[in-house]
This record gives structure tokens, sequence and C-alpha cells, in this order.
């Protein structure tokens, strides 16, 4: 099987052959026809977070299913799904209380690894997925149905990039009608926590980024107002926006602590900051916390939007199919598997939505 590896940290990826076990117990083999390229992805490439090589990576994927270990009798060969990097026990405290996103159950993606190096070495399954391959062999749990009739390329975004911005609206906030809502970053998460707010019913959806093209798209979205980050009163410009109250809801949803070091100072009292992006390990960002006991805020995490693949992808769907959730303006390039490195420094340079990687099984 071909899989595009990681071999060295700021490198190129290498597309390789290496050896994919079969599924085992619980396990689901797929053929990957779309993945998208995440930020995290980058980061993970870069060895922001650590880790381990050679790996393997890529985690917003979608495809068709062709292997079932043994056990799981609610899906079949052929249909076609999601592949996120959602891995749920589905008994530890967090699964049992509806979090499967932040599951407790360790679980070793070099040890436990489906993918094997030519010579035996094994090779990680980086973000629990490694879905920059032609086939990847992942948990039940990870694994998601969706419709025949949507295009893989859009379908693939429901993975990780429009769970993580529309779930950390809808399921980590719980944003109220009327509420008013910055939403810092206009990438390819930020976009869906606008479109997220919108649908919401967020009296203000104010779009805060230092790209002025990105503010256009974040129009495009449903925000009512955008901001420049680079500005110097922008604290002023969301005070007026907001009454001069701040937000009830700040979402920060680049991996950029400048981005967590400015957004305390656009809530409300008793608003919530909600950490969506992730920075690297080593970035920290200082606040005075006396801020947050007097006006009563907080601040609280979002992991891939606190999702619960079964109750919101159907959910997201039928959003899309409506006409109310945008998918397939998110993706701005189409690249075949074998220009996948061409997919990363696009991405890397900031100018795109969401490209996302064609496989031969594309538009089967
Ligand atoms: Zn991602
Ligand atoms: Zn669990």
């Amino acid at each position: 099987m071909r899989a595009a590896v990681c071999r060295a940290f700021d490198a190129s990826l290498e597309i390789a052959d290496i050896d994919l076990r079969p599924p085992g117990p619980g396990e689901i083999e797929v053929a990957i026809a779309a993945c998208a390229v995440c930020h995290s992805d980058l980061h993970a490439m870069d060895g922001a977070w650590g880790g381990y090589l050679p790996a393997v990576y890529g985690h917003e994927a979608a495809g068709h299913v062709t292997a079932i270990g043994e056990g799981s009798t609610d899906i079949a060969k052929g249909d076609p799904v999601l592949v996120t990097p959602i891995r749920a026990c589905g008994a530890c405290p967090s699964c049992a209380g509806g979090h499967p996103a932040t599951c407790e159950t360790p679980y070793d993606r070099v040890g436990d690894s489906p993918l094997r190096d030519r010579d035996g070495t094994p090779v990680e399954q980086g973000i629990s997925a490694a879905a920059f391959a032609e086939r990847v062999v992942v948990d039940r749990s990870q694994v998601q149905r969706i419709p025949a009739d949507i295009g893989m390329d859009a379908a693939c975004l429901l993975s990780c990039g429009v769970i993580t911005g529309f779930g950390a609206v809808t399921n980590t906030a719980s944003v109220k009608p009327g509420s008013d809502v910055v939403v810092a970053g206009a990438g390819g998460v930020g976009l869906n926590s606008i479109q997220g707010a919108a649908i919401a019913g967020a009296a203000r959806v104010i779009a805060v980024d230092p790209v002025p093209e990105k503010l256009d798209a974040a129009r495009e979205f449903g925000a009512t107002d955008v901001v420049l980050a680079t500005d110097d009163d922008v604290e002023h410009q969301i005070g007026k926006l907001t009454g001069g109250r701040g937000a009830d809801t700040v979402l920060v949803t680049v991996g950029a602590a400048d981005a967590y070091r400015q957004a305390p100072r656009f809530l409300a009292p008793r608003g919530q900051l909600i950490a969506v992006g992730m920075p690297p390990a080593d970035a920290l960002a200082e606040w005075s916390p006396g801020d947050f006991s007097y006006l009563g805020q907080g601040i609280q995490g979002s992991c891939l939007g606190d999702t619960v693949l079964s109750r919101d992808i159907p959910f997201l769907v039928e959003l899309y199919r409506q006409g109310r959730l945008k998918l397939d303006e998110l993706v701005t390039g189409r690249y075949p598997f074998a220009r996948i490195n061409d997919a990363i420094g696009d991405t890397r340079a900031g100018r795109s939505r969401r490209n996302v990687i064609l496989f031969d099984g594309y538009g089967r």
C-alpha cells in the first residue's frame, strides 16, 4: 500500500510502499477517497508536539469500507464513511458521559499501529488515523457512515475541520440565540465556527483575522462584522459592535499564542473563552486571573468540537443538503495523491481554506 511517510521533521513527505495489516476485532479497513490537509498535520510534520518517526499523518478523510474486523455488524463493505481522529473506548468516564472526543483510554499509536515499514519497523498511526494513505485500518468508533450522494471531497471536511469549528459553538459553548460571538481566526476551522454561530442564532458574529481576504470569506460564511486583527484598536472596535459589553463567547480557532493573549480582552462579563486552536507545545499565553474572577468569566477547551459522530454528523449532513451549511465552498484546492507535498506547501503559505488530496478510489 502507498502512504505519504514522514521520515524527518520539517521535511517533505515520501510516498512509499508500506504494509498495512488486516483489521482485527473491532477494527474497520477503509480505502481512502479524499483526505484534507489540516493545520494539525503540519504541526505534527514539524515535530511541534514531539513524537515518533517514521509516521503517517492525515486525519480528515472519507472513503469506502473494504474490510471489517470481527464484531462489527452495523457496517457493510462498500459503505461510504468518514474516517475521523475520534477514537473512543465507549466505557471511560468521558465516553460514558457523552464526550468521546476526550476519551481517556490510552492508545499507543506506535505499538498498536497497523502500519509497518518494509523492514518491519513500526510506523506511527499519526493523529490516530494515518489517512495520507491509500487505505487505513482504524477503530470502529472512528468511522461514521455518510450518504452515498455527497462528494467525498466535501464530505471529508466533516471529519475534523467542520466538526471542530461548528461543534465548539454548538456543543462546547452552547451559543444562545441573541448572544454575541467573536471568532478569532477565519481559516478552515474558524469559518465553521462562524457558520455555526450564525446557524445557532447569534446576534452578532464578529470575525477577527489579520488577512483581509479571510475577512471577505468570513462574511460569506455568516459573519455580521469583521475586524482586522492588525488594527491597533481591535478591542475598541469589538466594544463598539457589542454595545460596550464585549462578546458572550470568544472562540480562538487558530494555533497562535498571540491570538490567545488578545482574546480575553474581547469578553463580556460572564463571557466564555473557548480554546479551539492548538499552538505548539512550548507556546504560552499570559492573562490576569483576577480579571476572570472579578468579571465571572471562564476558559473552556474544545477538542474536535466535543463531537458525538452518530449524533452530529447526520445533523450536519442535513444542514448541508438544505443549503444551510457550506462545505463545497471550504475546498480551495484538489490535488492527486502524488502531489501531496504541493498541497501541504500551499496550506503552509496560508492561502487555502482546505486543500484536499484525492486518491484513486475517488469518484467511486
Ligand atoms: Zn484536524
Ligand atoms: Zn473512552
